[in-house]
């Protein structure tokens, strides 16, 4: 911190983190962030996190990229093999208008050939305007719907389960509404970690008298304030959470009026759970029956509970089922709808929700209307005064990667987004990218990604453009530039719209605001929320009148399904993909810690970030790490089906001791060079959180 005279201008704007979305106030000099303070967002209340607080100076790093880049004719193979302070090997320096065509032609070309050569993947990390241009771009300049981004690798499962069972993508209730609950569960989450302001309300809650109920393979942090521990066998989470209802119904602990008045297949429900009594289950969750029945009794017991999730629940081929369970669980205990009770899937990205709710989906037009109704489409064609496109659900993010290698997709448009990192068996994915005939990246930095790009379109980082973002409240915020983007880096926006040009596309924006208000047109969630209102104060989606905060909670009175009821939908025990054997004993955990971000390109280049967490490492239990003879800060060798990566060990007794965990970061040890592509059948999503891995002692790479 500093005082008056460090600074001789503030800009309020929001964090480009996570889902949390906290406001900031950025301090500034010279158009350089000083330092920030946290300000009295409705999601942060001042407070801020590590990311947050120290996070911003990536956007002055010297690998930023400030000219459009042209890839070499004498250029060598495409390959994870350029350095980021030595580009010119690799590309050459345009102008922008050279390289807008170039990155159009080459997607128009392969238009012509055939429409569907060319797909798209969009960013989280842009604003709302950006996302709906992005997926507008795609449907309108190509006429397919093959349009993704990493919802599908975080969420996508979650999102599934909740529009088939309550009829909506989003969480029924704000975080915050955790101040009025008495009992809550965390599943698959690490919030001190992931969700670090979450937290502070979480650990609030449980100071109050609330009672907490952690569930985890991994005994993360929260557990320390938990009144419920239950760390149970990675992938035994469906067989736990039917255990749990199988109690609930066993003990007659239902809500019998809530289940009546709002809810459909209860009896199938019942019956269903009849199989799976904690005992039946101790041997595949791994939890002693009666610690197990004595959490649901507690979490019955209480007036108003909430349910929070994250990746562990959502990244499994049981992703879906998992979120299913999470749902009944809710329904039977009346806990949707009312103060301090609610389903919230804890988002990850600062824009995630946003990017969805603005369609950046395969399946979904904005406000998750289906591709394949006719009426939806007519009324987007109208508004973009263009032709039909096409009713077929597009490719998700890893059937693109296969469809690459099959030759049905050719050229790529990617914004923003790291495949070459972040896609589950990352060398079949670096492998597609280097395959592709033509591939347009917009990026800030040389991502892994952007070495095999023809053309790089170097963008602006959030803090320095204008735009709206939703977090996993589904409050809208307004983004605002807090610094100039450097040299000729442009808005992502912008970019958009001069490619959308040159694609034939009768685009005329000159302001994000101007694509919000078309938004607007096609998406109810956004009533009564106006460019202007952000300008003054967030806005929590659905606003019931112009003046109307919006709606923390939501659901008191039916849901958006038939005849207003959210449906029970019976999850059976699946096994993982690939389960552990003599050649792969372990189970690996992939996830993020608290000081790096994804994929690692703006927190590796953050000094405080970097220099707080600055070398790849993996987490076994100390009891693994002495039968392996590795001391604490020596090295493994970790060996999956699809190849090795070596990584400093730490020793950590959280994590149960057929299991390691490792953070997916380091392109050094890229951890994605291990995981299982498998897929969750509904949410399309990878099972990053289940590999069967072998562990070797290593010598430092
Ligand atoms: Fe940013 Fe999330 Fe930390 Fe808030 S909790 S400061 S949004 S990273």
């Amino acid at each position: 911190a500093g005082d008056s005279k460090d600074y001789d201008r503030e800009v309020d704007s929001v964090c480009p983190y996570c889902g949390v979305g906290c406001q900031i106030k950025f301090k500034i000099k010279d158009d350089k962030i000083k330092y920030v303070e946290g300000i009295d967002g409705p999601a942060n209340e001042n407070r801020l996190c590590v990311k947050g607080r120290f996070g911003f100076d990536y956007i002055n790093h010297p690998h930023r990229l400030t000219k459009p880049l042209i890839r070499r004719d004498d250029a060598p193979a495409k390959g994870l093999n350029v350095d980021p302070g030595n580009l010119m090997t690799h590309f050459r320096e345009a102008s922008w208008d050279e390289a807008l065509d170039f990155a159009a032609g080459g997607l128009a070309k392969l238009r012509a050939q055939k429409g569907s050569y060319v797909a798209g993947f969009g960013s989280a990390k842009c604003s709302n305007e950006e996302a709906y241009l992005f997926q507008k771009l795609i449907r309108q300049g190509f006429g397919h719907n093959n349009v993704d981004h990493c919802t599908r690798l975080c969420h996508a499962s979650s999102v599934s389960a909740l529009i088939e069972n309550v009829g909506s993508g989003a969480v029924t209730a704000t975080f915050n509404e955790i101040e009025n609950a008495d009992v809550a569960i965390v599943i698959g989450a690490n919030p001190i970690e992931n969700h670090p302001v979450a937290a502070t309300y979480f650990k609030q809650f449980t100071k109050r008298g609330g009672k907490l109920i952690v569930m985890d393979p991994r005994g993360v942090g929260l557990g320390r304030f938990a009144t419920h521990r239950l760390q149970f066998e990675a992938g035994g989470d469906v067989s736990m959470l039917n255990a749990f209802m199988h109690v609930i119904v066993e003990e007659g602990l239902y809500d019998a009026d809530y289940i009546a008045q709002f809810t459909e297949n209860w009896e199938a429900m019942k019956e269903h759970l009849k199989g799976y009594s904690p005992e039946a289950m101790a041997e595949t969750c791994g939890l002693d029956p009666e610690e197990l029945r004595a959490a649901a009794r507690t979490f019955a017991a209480g007036k108003a509970g909430m349910i929070f999730w994250g990746m562990g629940v959502s990244q499994h081929i049981h992703g879906t089922d998992n979120a299913r369970c999470l749902i009944a669980l809710a329904l039977m205990t009346g806990n949707v709808g009312k103060p301090g009770a609610g389903l919230h899937p804890l988002r990850g990205q600062n824009n995630v929700q946003g990017a969805s709710d603005a369609g950046l989906i395969p399946m979904f037009l904005p406000d998750y209307q289906s591709v394949m109704d006719d009426g939806v489409r007519s009324a987007f064609t109208k508004v973009w005064e263009s032709e039909d496109f096409s009713n077929e659900k597009g490719l998700t993010v890893v059937e693109i990667m296969h469809a690459i290698h099959d030759d049905a997709i050719k050229g790529m448009y990617i914004l923003g987004e790291n495949p070459a990192m972040s896609d589950p068996d990352v060398d079949h994915a670096r492998d597609a990218l280097a395959k592709l005939e033509h591939l347009v990246v917009q990026d800030i930095f040389l991502t892994e990604t952007a070495n095999y790009a023809d053309v790089i379109l170097p963008s602006s980082a959030w803090y320095e453009k204008s735009g709206t973002v939703t977090n996993t409240n589904r409050q809208v915020q307004m983004g605002r530039p807090v610094a100039p983007a450097p040299g000729e880096a442009k808005e992502d926006w912008w970019i958009e719209v001069e490619l959308a040009k040159r694609l034939g596309l009768d685009w005329t924006y000159t302001h994000p605001k101007e694509v919000f208000a078309e938004m607007k047109l096609n998406m109810g969630s956004l009533n009564n929320i106006t460019w202007d209102r952000l300008e003054k104060t967030a806005v929590t989606y659905p606003s019931l009148t112009p003046e109307d905060p919006g709606q923390a909670i939501v659901f008191g009175d039916g849901f958006p399904r038939a005849e207003g009821r959210a449906r029970f939908a019976p999850a059976k025990v699946i096994s993982p993909d690939e389960t552990p054997d003599a050649d792969y004993p372990f189970v690996l955990i992939t996830g993020r810690q608290l000081e790096h971000w994804h994929t690692g390109s703006m927190t590796r280049r953050s000094k405080v970030l970097d220099a707080v967490e600055p070398e790849a490492n993996c987490s076994l239990h100390p009891k693994t790490l002495r039968q392996l003879g590795v001391e604490p800060g020596g090295y493994l060798r970790l060996s999956t089906r699809r190849g090795s990566v070596t990584v400093m060990a730490r020793a950590d007794r959280a994590v149960a001791e057929n299991n390691v965990f490792l953070p997916f970061a380091y392109v050094e040890a890229a951890a994605n060079i291990l995981t299982n592509a498998a897929l969750d059948p509904y949410g399309k999503i990878p099972e990053f959180k289940f590999s069967a891995v072998k562990v070797e002692k290593a010598d430092a790479p």
